[in-house]
């Protein structure tokens, strides 16, 4: 293509030089400079109109929002902080836009009316840097695996298993809406949505995976995840991407190794790459910071956080370990904990968990041994018979970060664990055969794709992480 990216010409700052660079006109000042960005970098690029001798009519066309083609000479920078500017020897307006009505006005915008324009939202610099750092982790994400010789399973969208066996499914439909079947009582008979049979969308691919595990040692799934997640929390979304592996002859701790490991490779990655994207967000949250009461602002920067995360090992502890913690911290009149005295057993909630992570031990979190009857079926059962050997990472401003455990590969405890539960064998009979065939101690986890990216970028709601958010009632692009 005949156009040079912005970022490379800042970083390489070479000048009397040739070049055509195109993008979008950030600010245009005096008819004379233009700040255009291509998205490649927050840094725009000056580019130097000569006033005189341009047509007045172009010139009046130069406005916010406009995509431009610019060819010129690349000469050293008459502006403080950058290297170079653009001194134009000729200007096309490839694309007009109206500066009256382009939705984003030079001024702050807040990030609830971004949301509203997600189409237009990656314009600035908040979005740019955010989904380049999104970008980036999700590159890093691949080659940890692919260095470490992963296979990439892609696991199926629709699918008749719900991993979880929660409710959280959205049905998959093909039938006429307007004549669906119906059961003997009259109801729509949602058991035959998918050509006869009743499917959902994938709350999860570990089950999958597993199957990819027990001949290939060692897979990832990377792939969307759909809950119906009817609340509004700013750490659920309805759709979310969601990373999962599974390995064959890993116990929990082999496990847990290789979460934290991925977890500091891939914010290495990130730190190294998107630097100065993460120099910016940091910044903005600093401005936000100012708001606050002097008490209220966090003690670490964002860099320092992500730094600080990188130095330390996670702390690992049980769960039972933790809700002693959680019990000893409620003389200090933190009445939101006191649930947690009446019993051993309660899940945690993200204050509990953020409790944990930000106040006692100032670090991440790596929880083991949960009680079995708040995880899933397929955990593997401890001697106790109280536990299962479930881990979740748990990461400061997040919470859960992370969920995994080591699976029961032995086929008579996964059964009678099964039937407890109510889960009925017959539908899981393929799960259940890789038991009966060389069925052997594996292990895996998932990892919130979007809850990384938030903890890198340091921003608040989920939705401003994901390009297009899905959550009640937002569906519509
Ligand atoms: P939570 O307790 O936060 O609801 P979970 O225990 O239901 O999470 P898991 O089934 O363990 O979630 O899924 C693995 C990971 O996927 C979680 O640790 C989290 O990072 C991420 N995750 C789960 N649900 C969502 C969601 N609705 N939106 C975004 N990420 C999610
Ligand atoms: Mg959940
Ligand atoms: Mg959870
Ligand atoms: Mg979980």
């Amino acid at each position: 293509s005949s156009r040079t990216k912005i970022k490379a010409l800042l970083e390489s700052g070479k000048t009397d030089i040739d070049v055509t660079v195109k993008g979008w006109v950030r600010t245009f000042r005096n008819n004379q400079f233009i700040a255009l960005n291509d998205g490649s970098t927050n840094n725009n690029l000056q580019i130097v109109v000569d006033f005189e001798n341009t047509d007045p009519a172009l010139l009046k066309r130069i406005t916010t929002g406009a995509a431009l083609s610019v060819s010129g000479k690349l000469v050293a920078s008459l502006g403080k902080g950058q290297s170079v500017d653009v001194k134009a020897t000729s200007i096309e307006i490839l694309g007009d836009s109206d500066p009256e009505k382009y939705p984003l006005q030079p001024k702050k915008h807040s990030l609830e009316f971004l949301r509203e324009i997600a189409h237009l939202r990656f314009r600035t610099n908040t979005f740019g840097a955010i989904f380049r750092v999104r970008n980036t982790l999700s590159f890093a994400i691949h080659t940890f695996f692919q260095e470490r010789g992963f296979v990439y399973l892609h696991t199926p969208v629709i699918t008749a298993s719900d991993a979880e066996g929660a409710g959280e499914t959205f049905h998959v439909t093909n039938f006429d809406l307007a004549n669906p079947p119906k059961t003997e009582t009259g109801e729509i008979d949602f058991k035959q949505d998918f050509f006869g049979r009743a499917t959902n969308l994938t709350v999860s691919g570990q089950l999958e995976g597993e199957l990819g595990a027990m001949a290939l040692s060692d897979i990832y799934t990377f792939g969307p995840t759909f809950r119906a997640e009817n609340s509004n929390t700013t750490r659920h979304l309805a759709e979310f991407w969601m990373i999962e592996p599974e390995m064959a002859f890993y116990d929990l701790k082999d496990n847990a190794d290789l979460a934290e490991e991925l977890l500091k490779y891939v914010i290495r990655y990130a730190l190294d790459k998107n630097k100065d994207d993460i120099e910016f967000l940091s910044q903005r949250l600093l401005d936000e910071e100012k708001q606050k009461p002097q008490q209220d602002r966090s003690e670490l920067n964002l860099l320092e956080k992500l730094q600080f995360c990188l130095d330390n090992n996670f702390e690992r502890l049980t769960y039972t370990e933790a809700i002693e913690i959680l019990k000893e911290s409620t003389p200090n009149k933190k009445k939101k904990f006191q649930y947690l005295i009446e019993g051993w057993g309660t899940d945690l909630q993200s204050e509990h968990e953020r409790y944990l992570v930000e106040k006692h031990f100032k670090k991440p979190v790596i929880l083991t041994d949960y009680p079995k009857e708040i995880k899933s079926f397929y955990m593997r059962q401890n001697d106790d018979g109280k536990t299962v050997a479930a881990m979740d990472i748990l990461f400061p401003g997040i919470g859960e970060i992370v969920g995994g455990s080591q699976r029961e590969e032995r086929l008579d405890k996964l059964e009678q664990r099964m039937d407890e539960i109510g889960i009925p064998k017959d539908e899981l009979w393929w799960y259940l055969d890789t038991r009966r065939y060389g069925g052997c101690p594996h292990a895996g986890f998932g990892l919130g794709f979007e809850r990384l990216v938030l903890f890198v970028t340091g921003m608040g709601n989920i939705r401003d992480v994901i390009p297009f958010p899905r959550f009640p009632k937002n569906a519509e692009f």
